[in-house]
């Protein structure tokens, strides 16, 4: 049974529909796993052990019956930011340490009609802030590729829960790149879909213009399984895309020939790390091999999106904060002397220092007076970002660049330099201020360590990017490495 930990999710079906194994055995497996390993990597907030064998039975029963789906009775690792009922969901926050929702999020709901196995929720930064998952109140989730390093964030739980083979499958969110940077810092694939494309009803919100979520896995294959199960337009999101479900699977095997790759020289300036900077170059060689095409192109507006990104995330956020006040659910100071004191003691004791920080700069980036110097000026730059990747995918169909400007970082690296932390995001922000799809897959390591590439479509574009991204990893192997380091007791 252990080699069935290192299988795709494709073959993962085919063992259970040939009945090589039940879905019960193969969610024993996860979570056995899990419980001997997590000591070590942190992945988990919960663990759903007698809820995931229930469902595991349930999947091996439509199975018998022969009403299996893509994905029945495959486990997958839930962030513990999309809203389960039954199961607590906390953000990452002791504001919500306690709170247990009372409706499923559309991406869970659509999980579990697709007869999916939730196996838990996963550690994330507080409320999806941050890039290292160092903000989570319940500690951060450790790389497993090195364990004094971070996971990356927000989604770092999910990155490291996948690439510790502690589920197939994971869901993540990103906002400013909290699918993509924790994905390349773990060496596994995720990808972060055009905004829309997946319901947020029920995604606790953060910045309700950029969050969108979707898959994490060990390669394109299984992002385009996931994929096709959360997709779709859901009448309860306002911002949800009218296109219905679509097989992300259909258009894998399509020829990447004559495809122009857009290289944005503002991505390689003297900032990215030598050895991520070749290891981008060949991955670029290699996709020119399978008969693509290469052109030099310019986002103009690239050292503005980092600045851009934290006025308006923080904005939003200060907005979508409001709501934990102590009254309806979350934490609730002890004994508050008024309705002042009350707010005040419940969210100066439920919120954490980064969440706290954003709330600030949110707040004051849209009070009367400074609101046209920052906010206003802000949406403007966003336009402009937006403009430049509309004036580039005319050329071109797909542009490339690192993920990420360096390998995971060590613990407690930026904790008191969060400019730094924000400087981190540099090439992933951007595909969210213009909504754009966006990839991440493993490239090559340096120092040991997994390094990512990313890859960005033009709206709407997902099965494209997906056939790129698949292609690559038909003719190369990064996706496929496997962590040696000794995890768990
Ligand atoms: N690191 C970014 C931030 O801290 C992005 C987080 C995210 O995508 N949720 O805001």
């Amino acid at each position: 049974m252990h080699d069935v930990i290192l299988s795709t999710v494709s073959a993962l079906k085919e063992g259970l529909l040939s009945k090589k194994y039940s879905s019960v055995e193969l969610t024993t497996e996860y979570l056995d796993r899990i419980k001997t390993i997590d000591s070590s990597t942190n992945s988990f907030i919960t663990v759903c052990e007698e809820a995931a064998l229930r469902q595991a039975a349930r999947a091996d029963e439509l199975i018998k019956q022969g009403k299996a789906g893509i994905l029945t009775g495959i486990p997958y690792a839930n962030k513990d930011i999309f809203c389960t009922k039954n199961v607590r969901t906390t953000c990452g926050s002791k504001m919500l340490d306690n709170f247990i929702a009372p409706y499923n999020a559309t991406v869970v709901e659509k999980c579990m009609d697709a007869g999916m196995v939730m196996l838990g929720k996963t550690n994330m930064d507080e409320f999806a802030m941050g890039s290292s998952n160092e903000t989570s109140f319940y500690g951060r989730a450790k790389n497993p590729w090195d364990l004094t390093r971070v996971s990356g964030g927000s989604s770092g739980g999910s990155a490291t829960a996948v690439a510790a083979r502690l589920a197939p499958l994971a869901t993540g969110s990103d906002t400013g790149g909290s699918i993509r940077q924790p994905s390349a810092f773990c060496g596994i694939s995720g990808l972060k879909p055009t905004y829309g494309r997946v319901s947020r009803y029920g995604m606790i919100a953060f910045g309700s213009s950029l969050d969108q979520g979707g898959p994490m896995a060990h390669c394109v294959e299984d992002l385009a399984l996931l994929l096709s199960v959360i997709a779709g337009h859901d009448h309860r999101d306002s911002t949800s895309n009218k296109r219905g479900p679509e097989n992300f699977c259909r258009h894998l095997n399509k020829s990447v020939k004559n495809k122009v790759i857009g290289i944005p020289k503002e991505y390689f300036s003297n900032n990215l790390n030598p050895e991520i900077h070749l290891i981008i170059d060949e991955a670029i060689k290699h996709i020119e091999k399978l008969g693509a095409k290469i052109k030099d192109v310019s986002l103009p507006s690239t050292s503005l999106v980092v600045p851009t990104y934290y006025v308006l995330a923080s904005a939003e956020c200060s907005s979508n904060m409001s709501r934990y006040d102590g009254v309806r659910f979350g934490h609730r100071c002890e004994d508050p002397n008024s309705i002042e004191d009350l707010y005040e003691r419940s969210r100066a004791e439920g919120f954490g220092d980064e969440v706290k920080r954003r709330i600030l700069m949110g707040t004051y980036a849209l009070s009367s007076g400074y609101y046209d110097a920052y906010y206003e000026k802000a949406q403007k730059i966003r336009r402009l970002v937006k403009n430049d990747y509309i004036s580039v995918f005319k050329d071109v169909d797909f542009l490339i660049g690192p993920t990420c400007p360096s390998i995971a970082f060590h613990a407690e690296t930026f904790t008191h330099d969060p400019v730094q932390m924000y400087l981190s995001d540099v090439y992933t922000v951007s595909a969210n201020l213009a909504g754009l799809p966006s990839l991440s897959l493993p490239a090559g390591f340096s120092q040991g360590m997994p390094v990512g590439m990313q890859i960005t479509g033009n709206y709407f574009r997902e099965s494209e990017l997906l056939s790129l991204g698949h292609a690559y990893q038909t003719n190369t192997d990064w996706h496929n490495r496997y962590t040696t380091q000794k995890l768990g007791k």
